[in-house]
């Protein structure tokens, strides 16, 4: 809740942010249920301070200065949201009394499904579209006629004997699901791929996107000649338009409920984004008594669907192989848009979790995406079943041909839901791959320009299979590929070259040795020293004696000096890193007495502007200090980042009396 003026402002600019990127840049900043989250924030404060009326009265954006700026005939104004049943419950109460309607009287809606696209009004004058405008700020739209004039589905002439001279429509212009997989690489999600394309400075470039309308309503002076909103879309089909055909006339809050569960199940199965249902007092009389609040029609909700939550198909579950040797079932599911991202895969954990949910390939199921969490699935529409469905049975071989197996935890006491690769070399070839990843990853060696998808497709072409491999890439090879060039192929040679001074801990924790962390890397490498005392743990000899002596140190346990056992047993490791400490140059582990947080812990919270936080970490430890993973008596420092830092952690910080770092003085005390 914001409490004060200065709050109010704060969070005020950062919504103006949000909605430049949205609106102007078509590149959104944050998820939708944020900035939705955000923005009844401050309407909360702006309801009970009368005096401040930003958020509550605005609409959109200010249009661009790219494009003229036109003044709308009638306002074109955004829609009120209605998050559950009893918000149209009370929107359904609120118009009723308004009208000093019995409560009891039923007000028949026209529901239509939101189509998450861009408005656009179009002006018709004798037949012939003169002019086209975005919503803008709702007052002032921007002339974007050209761009439109290259949608197919918009009638340049409605060819209509009783067309009136002039003549307005306004809808929504969309991508389609199929288009946009063509051109997604650029864009979030359909909608920002509608509005960048739409609002493009040069029209030939919005022709070669296939954008698509759907026509939905009109001004008040247009509404003259009919009863009602249903009646109208007849006539703009009759005009040559699009209107959505799943738009139905709905008599009371029964109907309404069905055709809300209906229609959200069948989200994902249309080709086009819907994020709620517009409902709409039919009547148009009623509509013009209803009037308009200042930035919404008092006689149209829209009923927005769950941002996180949506229905899609499982067509294919795919067992990917982790660098561990995990087993994950992954169902492949058809696209659908979830808290503003196009979601087509979906983590289904592991076989345990499949059996008890039952999941099937060609069911229908709930997909679930909150914050940055992987999507998954989190339950099955049995109602939608097929009859000749068959329960899914978990390969029990790894993809690379091994037989796989399940650990027994020695915490839990049971045996572990995952199932695992037990390849403990480089033997198979899945897992090599994904240690390929992990070691250029960024708390690994951390190189710019090799990330997951490059690994993949130099793992395909062969030019990688060992990590040593990185270090003898042909870069004549590369600046030929696909999307490389003499400069990204340079820029990587040089990132590279880079990378290879590294720290012994850092060595320990990239070769990825199973339950060896950043934080168990630096307790080894505290104790061997330097990378010829590590390797003696491949001597066969000296491998039992080390391994007790590293036993005994703080935070090393069992289930750790199995995995190093494991580990330095096998010959292929071996070879492995023996190849990599050619190519590297690891420098002998040194305990900093003389930094400015030597003796010192530290945590970090939120995002810096001008440092990962994996650099702000390498910094405090280069420093002396210890980084911490939560605020507890034993913390000297809170370091908090200007971008979303934990409310709670600092509040604990507060508490237990730990010193609060500033963003501004953690750059100051490092002098950067
Ligand atoms: P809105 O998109 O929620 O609702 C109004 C719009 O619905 C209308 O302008 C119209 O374009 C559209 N619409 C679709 N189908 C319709 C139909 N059948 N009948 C009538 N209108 C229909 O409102 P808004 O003010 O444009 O934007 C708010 C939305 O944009 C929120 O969902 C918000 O989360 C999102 N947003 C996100 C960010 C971000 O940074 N992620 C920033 C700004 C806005």
């Amino acid at each position: 809740m914001i409490k004060t003026v200065d709050e109010y402002h704060k969070k005020l600019n950062l919504l103006k942010k949000y909605d430049e990127s949205y609106y102007d840049l078509s590149n959104p900043k944050v998820s939708d249920s944020k900035y939705d989250a955000l923005k009844k924030e401050l309407l909360e404060f702006e309801e009970k301070n009368n005096k401040y009326k930003f958020v509550g009265s605005k609409v959109g954006y200010t249009p661009s200065k790219k494009f003229s700026k036109v003044k709308h005939l009638e306002k074109m104004l955004s829609l009120d949201n209605a998050f559950d049943f009893s918000d149209v419950k009370n929107f359904l109460k609120k118009i009723k009394n308004y009208l000093n309607f019995d409560i009891q009287k039923e007000i028949t809606l026209n529901a239509e499904p939101k189509i998450d696209g861009i408005s656009a009004s179009l002006i018709y004058k004798n037949k012939s579209l003169i002019q086209g405008l975005s919503r803008g700020d709702g007052d002032f739209g921007e002339d974007i006629t050209e761009n439109l004039l290259t949608i197919k589905e918009i009638p340049k002439i409605i060819d209509n004997q009783d067309l009136p001279e002039y003549f307005e429509v306004r809808g929504e212009v969309y991508i389609g699901k199929k288009d946009f997989q063509k051109i997604k690489e650029n864009f979030a999600n359909p909608r920002n791929a509608a509005a960048g394309s739409l609002r493009q400075k040069d029209s030939n470039n919005t022709a070669k996107i296939p954008l698509k309308f759907f026509a939905y309503g009109t001004t008040q002076v247009n509404q003259k000649n009919f009863t009602n909103q249903s009646e109208f879309l007849n006539y703009l089909n009759q005009c040559g338009f699009k209107t959505n055909e799943l738009s139905k006339t709905i008599n009371n809050i029964e109907e309404l409920e069905i055709y809300y569960a209906n229609l959200e199940k069948k989200r994902s199965s249309l080709d086009y984004d819907i994020d709620g249902i517009v409902y709409k007092v039919n009547n148009f009389e009623l509509q013009h008594r209803l009037g308009n609040l200042s930035n919404s029609p008092r006689w149209a909700i829209a009923h927005k669907f769950s941002s996180e939550k949506a229905f899609s198909v499982i067509n294919d579950i795919e067992i990917q192989v982790g660098r561990t040797g995990a087993l994950t079932p992954v169902a492949k599911i058809d696209p659908v848009t979830v808290g503003g991202v196009v979601v087509s895969n979906a983590t289904l954990h592991n076989e345990d979790e499949i059996a008890r949910k039952d999941i099937r390939i060609g069911d229908t199921v709930l997909i679930q995406r909150a914050g940055d969490v992987i999507p998954q699935v989190v339950s099955v529409d049995l109602s939608k079943r097929s009859k000749t469905s068959k329960a899914y049975i978990f390969p029990k071989k790894c993809p690379c041909g091994n037989n796989t197996i399940k650990d027994y935890n020695q915490i839990t006491k049971k045996i572990d839901a995952v199932r695992r690769c037990p390849d403990i070399g480089y033997e198979c070839q899945y897992m090599a791959r994904e240690k390929l990843k992990h070691f250029v990853s960024k708390d690994a060696l951390n190189i710019d320009g090799l990330g997951k998808k490059v690994i993949d497709d130099f793992w395909n072409l062969g030019f990688v299979k060992l990590p040593s491999d990185i270090f003898n890439l042909d870069y004549n090879k590369i600046k030929n590929l696909e999307g490389w060039g003499e400069l990204s192929s340079s820029n990587l040679k040089q990132a590279i070259e880079n990378s290879k001074k590294i720290t012994l801990e850092k060595f320990i924790f990239s070769i990825g040795i199973r339950h060896i962390g950043q934080e168990n890397a630096k307790i080894i490498a505290s104790y061997f020293k330097s990378i010829k005392n590590f390797q003696k743990l491949f001597n066969n000899s000296q491998l039992n004696k080390e391994l007790k002596s590293v036993r005994e140190i703080d935070g090393i346990g069992e289930t750790q000096i199995n995995a190093l056992n494991e580990f330095f047993s096998n010959p292929k490791n071996e070879k492995v890193i023996k190849l990599l400490v050619q190519e590297l140059a690891i420098k002998d582990f040194e305990i900093i007495t003389n930094g400015i947080f030597a003796n010192k812990t530290l945590m970090f919270t939120g995002g810096f502007e001008r440092m990962s936080r994996s650099e702000a970490k390498s910094l405090a430890e280069s420093q002396g200090g210890k980084v911490l993973g939560g605020v507890s008596k034993k913390l000297n420092y809170l370091v908090v980042g200007s971008s979303k830092p934990t409310k709670s952690k600092m509040e604990k910080a507060v508490e237990l009396d730990v010193e609060i770092i500033s963003e501004e003085k953690w750059y100051k005390l490092l002098n950067r």
